[in-house]
């Protein structure tokens, strides 16, 4: 059995996967930042959110408009083939993250990456019989963690719950927020997360590194992120003996894997064997 199939991958979504933070995006772009403002500072984001879009509904913008506004996020280029990249390996990837399904979905299916992954922690984001987009809470009773969770998703309780429905598997995760500050501390020794740096949870975590098991790699952009995802999983591999081929051939920086293609699995990525770097 190859290694990649001992690796679960946990992205988080906005400004991991995307480049900004797509609740923002799609306020902006629809032109409700004035009323999501005033509302701010009286209600909690996830509740806030799903009035902007009764705000927006009863304006007449439709649920076509919001996904035309999805589909122009900003994200970096190398993201994209670092996720079908690590797909194509046989890794599991999922996303956990508190915007909703309706935008995840419409996002990753219009990059065409929708099928690389296995599941989605979200807000449920549905489209009602009047044609309005509802958002609600994923945690829909209070879920009493301070870490500092928002009320409507505590994300460590689902990876507490992914580590013990998966038992022998290696976890990556990959986040920027405050939110993923929680999973980040659930993670163990054989773990490993990569925190963007200069954002907020690499903020925490670089105040209280005795609390994280999990080995740290940090990055910056898109570029980097698919660079230490690489690696990290590389790594992973090289500590299962019957891997070390796959190893051997991602970690070479002279194998781009941007030639890696979904349908390419368990295929060589390069065909000449490549030193390995410890
Ligand atoms: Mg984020
Ligand atoms: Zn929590």
């Amino acid at each position: 059995m190859a290694a990649t199939s001992n690796i679960v991958v946990v992205f988080d979504f906005d400004k991991t996967i995307i480049d900004c933070d797509s609740d923002n995006w799609v306020v902006d772009e629809l032109g409700a930042t004035d009323v999501f403002n005033s509302l701010l500072p009286t209600m909690q984001w996830n509740t806030l959110m799903d009035r902007v879009m009764r705000e927006l509904h009863a304006q007449g913008k439709t649920v076509d408009d919001i996904r035309k506004a999805l589909t122009s996020v900003p994200i970096h280029p190398r993201v994209v083939p670092a996720i079908k990249t690590a797909h194509a390996l046989g890794c599991d990837l999922k996303v956990v993250s508190d915007a909703n399904l309706f935008f995840i979905e419409t996002i990753l299916e219009h990059l065409g990456i929708r099928e690389c992954f296995s599941e989605i922690y979200t807000n449920p984001g549905l489209v009602d019989p009047q044609g309005r987009l509802r958002i609600r809470p994923f945690n829909s009773s209070p879920h009493g963690c301070t870490s500092p969770c928002p009320p409507n998703m505590c994300k460590g309780g689902v990876i507490e719950m992914l580590l013990s429905a998966l038992p022998g598997k290696i976890f990556i995760y990959l986040g920027d927020g405050v939110g993923d500050y929680c999973p980040s501390l659930k993670l163990r020794e054989e773990d490993h997360v990569l925190p963007r740096k200069d954002f907020p949870v690499w903020d925490l975590m670089s105040k209280t590194p005795m609390l994280v098991k999990a080995k740290i790699h940090e990055w910056t952009d898109g570029q980097e992120l698919e660079e230490i995802l690489t690696k990290t999983i590389s790594k992973i591999c090289s500590s299962f003996p019957d891997d070390r081929d796959i190893s051997s051939q991602l970690i070479s920086a002279d194998c781009k894997l941007q030639t890696v293609s979904t349908s390419a699995a368990h295929e060589p990525l390069c065909h000449r064997p490549l030193p390995m770097h410890h």
